[in-house]
């Protein structure tokens, strides 16, 4: 079924898909689908898994079994670490134009390798190809930026002395030693990576555990960075639940990069306090997007399509609260529920997909019952509202609701799933307050042809990112922007230079001249408090910092 590698010591760079899937829209979408024992074996072999346990995986697209995935003991873990430390000792003294060059080719292998990256995030996500091509697009975006930028984030930097020409500081950038990546199933590939890339360019290792349900993608970009050239010691990777691995790997590690929900953010944060190490936690939300009476009709309801079901929803900066200006209500909702019922929907592994299917039944249950709940409370479906076993096992529509009311369960918890809730606004005091309500504050949109108005509204959102006239994708894929959560949607931020500083230690060096801190040549201690008094007095006036 799969087309073996042709040549090449590298079993995966064969260049052919790795997955014999239909590669047109007549294709059987009841079709089975199935990984070669061989490509699984070369994609576990990554793995530090020696408890001789596998556990199995099946895919979202049809339920049929993927793959045996080796699981991970802490004696594994701590091996894990073991390595790591080593090559990372080694690593720190390599120069940052050598860890930037091979970002640079993983930059380039991955847009090579998009179609064999694509057709295993797929497989084990369910997701339309159309947005399993946002995380080669991802990881490519960061690899360059950072690879470009390094030497702005990492460079010793000079600061200002205490006192002029006499006291001369600067500041190091020293990585933390190794970081522990444990990261969520929704962007298999790119939540499996793009943290780890600014690690490693600071010069740290990395420890990573992936979701147990998409194992597969994140050795796939294990062995990209072995190709690379990235010692293979500095970046392990280790399987099995995070309630068994996530322990061991927060005690040893010297920071924690979490990406999920808000509830195991709250654990992980518990035990990296203990521990007094740094952790950065990208968390859940509940996002509005806001459609003000001036927006683009067209171009707002085109928009919101993308804000609330790219990758079926099962994305932490999707939309699932939609405020719309009365102004515009009926119109807007015409447009929206026209384009959402005009969606292609399919689980398969060609493009033409608009939506594809959630991931496990534990999402379908989940968004079921949100629905569920909704309606039975009185909400109206104004498009979708119900699984497609037909298209898959886990399939949900597309779903519009209106008359979304406090006590049901979709108005203040994260569905997770492509459920978007309607709601009127009169005027746009009140839309931002909306909008702030609940816990969360991950991102929102703003849709408006006044982009000073719209950017002023922003400031009053209490989201890590807000997005004008687009869903998500202007800040997320402008690398050199932070992205991240307010409130219970995360603490840190991933990308730009809080991306990367979050993996060294700043080190100020200060070396000095001249004057010493002391009284001198005989001066007593209140004839230099009166000096000091003086000399500030004095550089406040000159207007110094
Ligand atoms: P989850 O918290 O259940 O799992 C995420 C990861 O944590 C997995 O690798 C899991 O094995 C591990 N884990 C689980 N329990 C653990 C524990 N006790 N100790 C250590 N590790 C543990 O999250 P999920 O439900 O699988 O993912 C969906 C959630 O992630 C949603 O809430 C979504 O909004 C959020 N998310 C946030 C972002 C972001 O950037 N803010 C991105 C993607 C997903």
């Amino acid at each position: 079924m799969t087309t073996p590698p042709t040549s090449g010591s590298d079993p995966i760079s064969s260049g052919g898909p790795l997955v014999d899937g239909p590669a047109d829209p007549e294709h059987d979408p009841t079709a089975s689908y199935a990984l070669e024992p061989d490509d699984v074996a070369r994609l576990t072999s990554r793995l530090l898994a020696t408890s001789g346990r596998t556990t199995q995986v099946h895919s979202p697209l049809d339920g049929a079994p993927l793959a045996h995935i080796p699981q991970s003991t802490s004696e594994d873990v701590a091996e894990a670490f073991a390595r790591a430390r080593r090559a990372q000792a080694i690593w720190a003294r390599t120069p940052v134009e050598e860890r930037a060059a091979a970002l640079l080719r993983l930059h380039d292998l991955v847009l090579d390798r998009q179609q064999e990256i694509i057709d295993l995030i797929v497989l084990e996500s369910g997701k339309a190809r159309k947005h399993a091509f946002d995380e080669p697009l991802h990881i490519a975006l960061t690899a360059r930026y950072y690879a470009r930028t390094a030497r702005q984030h990492l460079d010793t930097q000079r600061k200002i002395g205490v006192i002029p020409a006499l006291t001369r500081v600067e500041v190091n950038r020293v990585p933390k030693g190794v970081v522990g990546i444990i990261s969520p199933w929704n962007y298999p590939f790119t939540m499996a990576l793009c943290d780890g890339l600014p690690a490693l360019l600071a010069g740290n290792a990395v420890v990573a555990k992936p979701d147990a349900q998409t194992m597969l993608s994140a050795l796939y970009g294990a062995r990209l960075l072995d190709e690379a050239g990235f010692p293979k010691d500095l970046w392990q990777v280790v399987a099995g639940p995070g309630r068994e691995l996530g322990t061991p790997i927060i005690e040893q590690s010297d920071y924690i990069c979490f990406t999920g929900s808000t509830a195991t953010g709250k654990v992980i944060a518990r035990q990296c306090a203990e521990r007094l190490i740094g952790c950065s936690l990208e968390l859940g939300g509940k996002n509005p997007i806001l459609i003000l009476r001036d927006a683009d009709i067209e171009k707002a309801a085109e928009g919101a399509v993308r804000a609330s079901f790219s990758n079926a929803g099962q994305l932490c900066v999707s939309m699932e609260r939609m405020f719309v200006a009365d102004q515009v209500y009926d119109r807007f909702v015409d447009r929206f529920v026209a384009r959402t019922r005009a969606m292609t929907l399919g689980a398969t592994l060609d493009w033409g997909n608009d939506m594809g299917t959630l991931i496990s039944q534990d999402q379908l249950d989940t968004v079921t019952a949100h629905v569920e709940d909704a309606v039975s409370k009185g909400a109206r479906v104004l498009a979708g509202g119900k699984a497609r076993p037909d298209l898959g096992p886990f399939y949900f529509e597309p779903t519009i609701l209106e008359g979304v009311t406090p006590e049901m369960t979709c108005f203040g918890n994260e569905t997770f799933g492509p459920v978007i809730s309607l709601y009127r606004f009169h005027d746009e005091a009140e839309a931002v307050a909306r909008a702030n309500d609940g816990e969360y504050g991950l991102n929102a949109s703003i849709y408006s042809q006044d982009g000073a108005r719209a950017r002023e509204l922003a400031r009053q959102i209490k989201c890590g990112t807000v997005n004008i006239n687009e869903a998500f994708g202007a800040t997320f894929a402008s690398i050199d922007s932070p992205m991240g959560g307010m409130r219970e949607s995360g603490m840190g931020r991933r990308q730009g230079s809080e991306g990367i500083h979050r993996y060294t230690e700043s080190q100020a060096v200060g070396t000095q001249r001249g004057l010493r801190f002391a009284p001198m040549f005989g001066m007593s201690d209140e004839a230099y408090a009166k000096m000091m008094t003086t000399s500030l007095r004095l550089m406040n006036k000159l207007g110094r910092a």
